[in-house]
């Protein structure tokens, strides 16, 4: 059996879809926080169980007969909370008898990175101190950061104002992540290996002008003006924006989703 936690987020859920699509349903639990919201998972026929990050006592029994587990990685605000819920879980699959634990990093950590990043690693390495079958999926930054650039006032204006600089960006879509992810635990051979979940090619806000021109129909230029503030740039200094991987296309078996048809879902295109 296959079981995947954080399973009513947003990306446990595509995660689930996908698997639907290649294994029975009575081989997937979906391992949830709060049982009142798993209705829709036990109307599929997917077993659903209650396991609770902050409350060990719930992980054992949860992971009980399980031979792969997927830990999404909390989305508590708190890195130090995050990291202790981490290992929870690391440490209740071990003692559950968990053969091969998974977990959703992100993607191309950088040495030193004290940030968000460090979460990551420390979660990795204590599943590699486990003991533990391991796989790391190392999550691509997730499309929405690309839409928080007010993508729909650069249509509206003709003119996507950045800050000034070299701003790049590997962004990709959770329903890409969720369908790699779910060739990985429905497949075999994944043991030990860590992938960068990511696109083969990056972006630059020039080339995110020229997308935003061909999906409005008309002309968006891209300009560096220094007055433009946002917290976006300062979380893309923070990451590795530049490194490229084959794994995510290589795991899905076809492209990425392209940068077109990724980022259409957050505009508001009249026609
Ligand atoms: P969501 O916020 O949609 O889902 C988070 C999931 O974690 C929910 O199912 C939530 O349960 C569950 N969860 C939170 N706290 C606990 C807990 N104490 N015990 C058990 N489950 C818990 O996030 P996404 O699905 O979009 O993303 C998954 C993860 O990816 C995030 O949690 C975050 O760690 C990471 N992330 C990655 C980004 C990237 O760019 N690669 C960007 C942002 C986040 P409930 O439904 O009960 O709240």
């Amino acid at each position: 059996t296959i079981m995947i936690t954080g399973a009513t987020g947003q990306l446990g859920s595509l995660i689930i879809e996908n698997l639907l699509a290649e294994l029975p349903d009575n081989t997937i639990i979906a391992g949830v926080r709060n049982m009142d919201t798993a209705t829709h998972f036990k109307d599929k026929g997917v077993v659903v169980r209650c396991a609770d990050y902050d409350r060990p006592e719930t992980l054992q029994d949860a992971f009980a007969g399980v031979n792969k587990l997927l830990l999404i990685s909390s989305s508590h605000s708190d890195d130090a909370v995050r990291l202790t819920q981490h290992t929870n879980v690391i440490d209740a699959a071990k003692a559950a008898g968990v053969a091969h634990i998974l977990y959703t990093g992100f993607a191309f950590p950088q040495a030193g990175n004290k940030g968000t990043s460090s979460v990551h690693g420390l979660t990795e390495q204590a599943i590699l101190d486990s003991g533990m079958e391991y796989t790391i999926l190392r999550n691509g930054l997730y499309i929405d950061f690309v839409g928080v650039l007010g993508l729909n006032e650069a249509i509206r204006s003709g003119v996507l104002a950045t800050q000034p600089g070299d701003w790049q960006f590997n962004a990709v879509t959770r329903r890409d992540l969720a369908r790699a992810t779910a060739k990985v635990l429905a497949g075999s051979g994944h043991e030990h290996r860590i992938y960068e979940l990511a696109a083969a090619q990056t972006w630059t806000l020039a080339g995110l002008a020229e997308v935003l021109t061909e999906l409005a129909g008309k002309p968006v230029i891209h300009t560096a003006d220094a007055s433009v503030q946002h917290w976006i740039y300062h979380f893309l200094n923070s990451i590795d924006t530049k490194s490229t991987s084959n794994d995510l296309e290589h795991l899905m078996g076809q492209p990425v989703t392209s940068l077109k048809e990724s980022i259409a879902p957050f505009l508001n295109l009249e026609n």
